[in-house]
């Protein structure tokens, strides 16, 4: 499959969310790329309509790109659990309700995980679609999942979202995302993962 190259000198990454802007530009860093946020661009947040975390992915890059007049890096992503279906999955950031209290998110997964009185190891992953989008309305997306076990009670500071409670089943790692360095995080995590495949794609 032939990919698109990025052969600009800016990026737009198409998000609102701290976390992910922070981890996107860590990881965009050793390329000679300027990288700015929707947010520092005043752009507007697109309703996430799709079923799948490729289809988000793809409208949020595609709004960015077509709103900005400049190629677009958009990331969905979230967290699978096995006991709940897949759930909170697509709607990960949704379960955190309009305060964005993942506290309380974290909470309920593990209510929900209680409540189907499912048994350890409690599976579950990381998935991140990474979308990479043109003004013209060309579109480049990448998908990394990384396999965990849920743990209860969530361990550690760092991160974003759900990594106090998900510890990635990778090197025979005991410490949650949440326990662990940004670096660390970046060297294994879903994100990392979809982002390598992007790199070799498009950025090569
Ligand atoms: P969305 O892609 O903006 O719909 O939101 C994704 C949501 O999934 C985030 O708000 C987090 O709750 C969760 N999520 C995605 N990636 C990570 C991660 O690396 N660590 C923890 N939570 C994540």
């Amino acid at each position: 499959m032939t990919r698109r190259r990025f052969a600009g000198d800016t990026l737009v990454i198409a998000s609102h969310n701290a976390g992910k802007v922070r981890e996107i530009g860590d990881l965009i860093a050793p390329f000679k790329v300027r990288a700015v946020s929707a947010g520092e661009l005043g752009l507007p947040e697109p309703e996430e309509t799709g079923l799948t975390f490729v289809a988000n992915a793809e409208l949020k890059a595609l709004a960015a790109a077509q709103a900005a007049q400049l190629p677009a890096l958009a990331d969905d992503s979230g967290m699978s659990v096995d006991a709940l279906d897949g759930a909170p999955g697509i709607y990960s950031a949704r379960w955190a309700g309009a305060s964005k209290d993942f506290g309380k998110a974290m909470e309920k997964v593990w209510k929900a995980v209680a409540e189907k009185g499912a048994e350890p190891p409690f599976g579950a992953q990381f998935v991140c679609a990474l979308s990479l989008a043109w003004p013209d309305g060309h579109v480049e997306s990448f998908e990394g999942i990384i396999p965990g076990d849920l743990v209860w009670p969530p361990r550690g500071d760092q991160g974003f979202g759900y990594d106090p409670m998900f510890l990635p089943r990778v090197n025979s790692e005991t410490r949650t995302f949440g326990e662990m360095p940004a670096s660390e995080k970046h060297a294994i995590s879903h994100r990392a993962l979809a982002f390598r495949q992007l790199i070799d794609a498009c950025f090569g």
